[in-house]
């Protein structure tokens, strides 16, 4: 089984609130339909949960009332892209099945405690995609937070013994430092565990680092896990595709 990240900034417009970007999702679809293999979506939010999160600063939990329909509206601007999503990949005939993480499991100060896996189990073992996101979930010491993605794959990972989780974001893979920034950054075809944040060089701009740091942070415990983690350009036909076949692909391989 594999793990796919679709990342926000590869299903949506980032800077356009509420904006699917609908000819990568439909791309992505039809490179999917094409792999026919066991297989979780993880999506992000990009310009759907974002800035309703942000507006109601959800991440920090329950502090008054008001934050209550915020809460609500965050799931519900993510049910709305992941329902985008997988219409598009049922009319591409692959059998996607939308899942909430709100509805079967709930954080600890923002950390994942316990998931019952049988749902997601049952659904791969009937050939089922479950296709699930970031969401606006219920919190035991907060009230409520919200889960990443990319938390939330490392666990399906681990729990389910995925042999191969696959990041799609918008840049070739995981760069000496970040390439929108930095025109002399240089694409890591190959990053080991212990290497990240020297090579990443998170330290001169930690804040927009931070996206992709902190995936190579949760993907830890995947790759020692015995997961094999690869970050690739999702934007970039096929890529998703030849990687979902197990073949050499353009981007960068997270080794122990
Ligand atoms: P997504 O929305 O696809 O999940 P994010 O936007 O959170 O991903 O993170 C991806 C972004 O991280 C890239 O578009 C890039 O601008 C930025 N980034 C920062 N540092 C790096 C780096 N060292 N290598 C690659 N990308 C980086």
């Amino acid at each position: 089984m594999q793990i796919l990240k679709l990342g926000g900034s590869v299903i949506t417009h980032k800077d356009e609130y509420f904006s699917p970007h609908t000819e990568n999702i439909k791309r992505l679809a039809q490179e999917i339909s094409a792999t026919k293999k066991p297989l979780i979506i993880v999506h992000g939010a990009g310009s759907f949960g974002h800035p309703v999160a942000k507006k109601y600063n959800i991440s920090d939990g329950l502090k008054t009332s008001e934050q209550l329909v915020g809460f609500s509206e965050t799931h519900q601007s993510m049910t709305r892209l992941n329902q985008i999503i997988v219409d598009t990949l049922l009319e591409a005939g692959v059998p996607a099945f939308g899942i909430s993480a709100s509805s079967m499991l709930v954080t600890k100060n923002r950390r994942l405690v316990d998931i019952d896996m049988s749902i997601i189990k049952g659904c791969l073992k009937l050939g089922l995609v479950p296709v699930m996101y970031g969401d606006a979930v219920l919190d035991t010491e907060q009230g409520f937070a919200i889960l990443s993605g990319d938390q939330l794959i490392v666990r399906l990972a681990i729990d389910l013994e995925a042999e191969r989780i696959i990041f799609g974001s918008d840049v070739d893979g995981i760069y000496t430092a970040n390439p929108k920034l930095d025109p002399n950054a240089k694409l890591i075809e190959l990053v080991s565990l212990s290497h990240i944040t020297a090579e990443v060089g998170g330290a001169t701009n930690t804040d927009v680092t931070g996206g992709m740091l902190g995936k190579l942070k949760e993907a830890e415990e995947a790759v020692e896990a015995g997961a094999e983690v690869v970050f690739l350009n999702a934007n970039a036909e096929n890529r998703v595709k030849t990687a979902l076949l197990g073949e050499k692909v353009m981007g960068t391989l997270l080794t122990l």
